[in-house]
């Protein structure tokens, strides 16, 4: 018998009411959720041996007869073991269970099972710990590929592997399919019934491989149907017709000349501003590559063309600092440039929109300050965000939202490998910066152990008599869950206030030194940030406030205390903070972890300064979803699909659905309906996607 996608888990055999809360707590409601599951991994338990012919070490299947009634050893409290001698035809297996004395009563003398675990010890005695096993013939859990599903708490492997094998469709049986058949014809996909039963209990590795190749198929053709026709909708509105600038002029008003790949980004912009069609362009480009003057050159050509222009920056720290450079980019060529943040007060925030109103500000900057209601930009042409990844979608919408069809330019400075840019930024177009303005020299990154502090302090000593600046950052208190702050032989954590009290009196009282963090007032911050750019601080300490777009040229080395706890491409990103002038920067990474991510981390930090690889490596080791940590981004999670290892698969799909949406563009044909209800239920957050 099949069950029905939408019916309850409680229609399946063997699914009672407390079975069902347990698997409610996890969201599977409903045979669906239970079908789209999917294992995380796979044990390979396909191997046979005998006792005897079993080689040390090897995980493999055993088929033995309980000899011995099973006995339970209490060994102390909270240690029970249960021990049972089975045998074959020449060896004896001696089995332990831990804290499992329920296991006592399963195992029935004479009876033959199949265990499937490590073995230990030579010849004919083998010893087996906790291993799986199930009576011979059943085919479970031993003698075949086993699943692996996400677990959470209080739910087994098994409880889910059985749950979901009562809900797979039976051999023979079909399900709907959202999939057109020729579509499936033509890519060699297998239908959805056959999909579920092969990716949950797979009988070969080739079953498995057709049943995954199949459901990334489906998951990134409807996500890719669902990108083009975002990306449709924009092509056919009307923008702001931006021709009133030329870039050339633009040009003689900075105070450098744009590298190539800023050139090129700049005149991209250009192009899409006076196209009569809305911008939406992502500028990608390594810290430092100079992604604020070719916005610059976007916001003089809007202007010139009489429109405003908005930029929207994550913190205020960055909403200022863009607020000094842009208005030095731009106000000799007499664009007007104002600030908006959290902490303008009621009353300049009244003169401000006055000014905006009679068009007397042409670039406002400001944080998500300028999403609020009362903001109102009239002429608004181009909406600039910064640093992309800190704001939803749908934030980015509130702001475009104020104006008709604005032009829209995104500048992300975290490298995206490309493949995750298309699908994160499906509906961009994308320029990447791929050059550092001249005479920079690559920033040399040194990872160093507690143990040569004093040496290090040496060095920045140094730094500071030299004329230069230093950064140390130190994981910030309120970031630390307080169980693993006291966990024994856990690396004592360098708290920001504590340890710039240390470095003032103890290790530099004749420096200027001063701090910053989060949980500070946001003028007071500024007022730190602000000393530290005009050279007023030697040494400013300091959380990962300072993580993003901070730019003070002067300053030349980077510390990062506790750098283990770090991301890749946050400690990138960090290190982007220093080596922006001309002289010799350097980066320590300070960290006596020993464990093995940490240790690549650190090593694949200290040997590159590419920050597209770095974002690669940290894909491998962090997986896409926690790459941007969930639907930062605003578009649907995947569920199968993997952005590093899918890329042959999802170009067939994207190209698929283009295909698709070329014959049929609204998915009007009855073949083709089942898609569109299954793009338009993964773009909830688009409601109007086919209107
Ligand atoms: P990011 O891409 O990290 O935002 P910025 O736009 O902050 O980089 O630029 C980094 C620094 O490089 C700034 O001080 C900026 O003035 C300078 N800069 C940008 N473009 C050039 C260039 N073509 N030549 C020299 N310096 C440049
Ligand atoms: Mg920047």
């Amino acid at each position: 018998m099949s069950f029905l996608p939408e019916e309850p888990v409680t229609a399946l055999p063997g699914i009672g009411p407390a079975r069902a809360e347990k698997l409610a707590g996890l969201g599977l409601t409903t045979v669906g959720d239970l079908l789209t599951w999917y294992p995380r991994d796979y044990e390979d338990r396909t191997r046979y041996s005998t006792i005897a012919g079993a080689e040390p070490g090897a995980s493999v299947c055993i088929p033995a007869m309980v000899a011995t009634q099973p006995y339970t050893a209490h060994i102390r409290k909270g240690l029970d073991l249960v021990k049972v001698k089975a045998v074959d035809d020449l060896g004896v297996l001696e089995i332990t269970f831990f804290n499992q004395s329920y296991l006592r009563t399963a195992l029935h003398v004479g009876e033959t099972y199949v265990f499937f675990g490590r073995t230990e010890g030579e010849g004919r005695r083998k010893r087996m710990t906790n291993p799986a096993f199930e009576p011979q013939g059943v085919g479970h859990v031993t003698g075949r590929i086993v699943p692996i599903y996400p677990l959470t708490e209080g739910i087994s492997n098994n409880l889910l592997t059985d749950s979901i094998r009562r809900a797979l469709p039976e051999p023979g049986t079909a399900l709907p399919d959202p999939l057109p058949d020729s579509l499936r014809a033509e890519h060699e996909l297998i239908d959805l019934a056959t999909a579920y039963r092969w990716i949950h209990a797979p009988e070969s590795w080739e079953q498995l491989e057709a049943a995954r190749r199949r459901l990334v198929f489906e998951e990134l053709f409807f996500l890719s149907i669902g990108l083009c026709r975002l990306k449709g909708r924009r092509d056919r509105a009307q923008g702001p017709v931006c021709r009133g600038g030329r870039l050339e002029d633009y040009l003689t008003y900075l105070p450098f000349s744009f590298t190539a790949a800023q050139r090129r980004a700049a005149e991209d912009c250009a192009r899409d501003l006076a196209s009569g069609v809305p911008m939406n362009r992502l500028i990608q480009g390594d810290v430092g590559s100079g992604k604020t003057a070719v916005a610059a050159a976007a916001v003089y050509l809007t202007a010139k063309s009489g429109y405003q222009s908005a930029l929207m920056a994550p913190t205020e720290i960055l909403a200022e600092q863009h607020f000094r450079t842009l208005s030095e980019l731009l106000e000799p060529a007499g664009i007007r440039v104002a600030l908006l943040t959290g902490s303008t007060r009621v009353r300049a925030r009244r003169d401000l929109n006055e000014r905006l109103a009679l068009g007397m500000v042409d670039l406002l900057i400001g944080t998500h300050a300028l999403i609020s209601e009362q903001v109102t930009i009239p002429d608004l042409g181009l909406v600039i965000t910064d640093e992309q990844h800190r704001f939803g979608v749908n934030q980015r919408a509130a702001l475009t939202a104020k104006g008709e069809h604005p032009h829209v330019l995104v500048m992300s400075a975290t490298p995206i490998p490309r493949t995750l840019a298309l699908m994160i930024y499906g509906d961009l177009d994308v320029s990447v910066i791929d050059e550092l303005p001249p005479g920079r020299q690559p920033v040399e990154t040194f990872r160093v152990h507690t143990d040569k502090r004093q040496r290090m302090y040496g060095f920045v000593r140094k730094q500071v008599e030299e004329g230069h600046q230093v950064y140390i950052v130190c994981p910030s208190v309120e970031e630390t869950p307080e169980q693993e702050a006291q966990l024994p032989g856990a690396p004592e954590l360098q708290s920001v206030t504590e340890y710039a009290k240390t470095l003032q009196t103890k290790v530099f009282p004749d420096l200027r030194v001063d701090y910053v963090h989060g949980k500070m007032k946001p003028k007071a911050k500024e007022a730190v940030m602000a000393a530290f750019a005009a050279g007023e601080l030697d040494i400013l300490v300091s959380t990962t406030v300072i993580e993003v777009g901070v730019d003070v040229a002067n300053a030349t080395l980077m510390i990062v205390e506790n750098a283990e706890r770090f991301g890749l491409s946050q400690l990138h990103q960090l290190r982007g903070r220093v080596g922006r002038g001309s002289a010799k920067s350097w980066c320590v990474l300070v960290s006596d972890a020993r464990g093995e991510t940490a240790q690549t981390r650190l090593k694949a930090l200290c040997s590159t300064n590419d920050g597209f690889l770095i974002a690669e490596e940290d894909l491998k080791l962090r997986g896409p979803g926690d790459f941007f940590g969930s639907r930062q981004h605003g578009l649907p999670q995947l569920k199968v699909a993997d952005l590093a290892g899918d890329t042959r698969v999802l170009q067939e799909a994207q190209q698929a659905a283009r295909e698709l949406l070329a014959r049929d563009p609204d998915l009007e044909e009855p073949e083709n309906r089942p898609v569109k209800a299954r793009v338009i239920a993964l773009f909830e957050d688009s409601p109007d996607i086919f209107n």
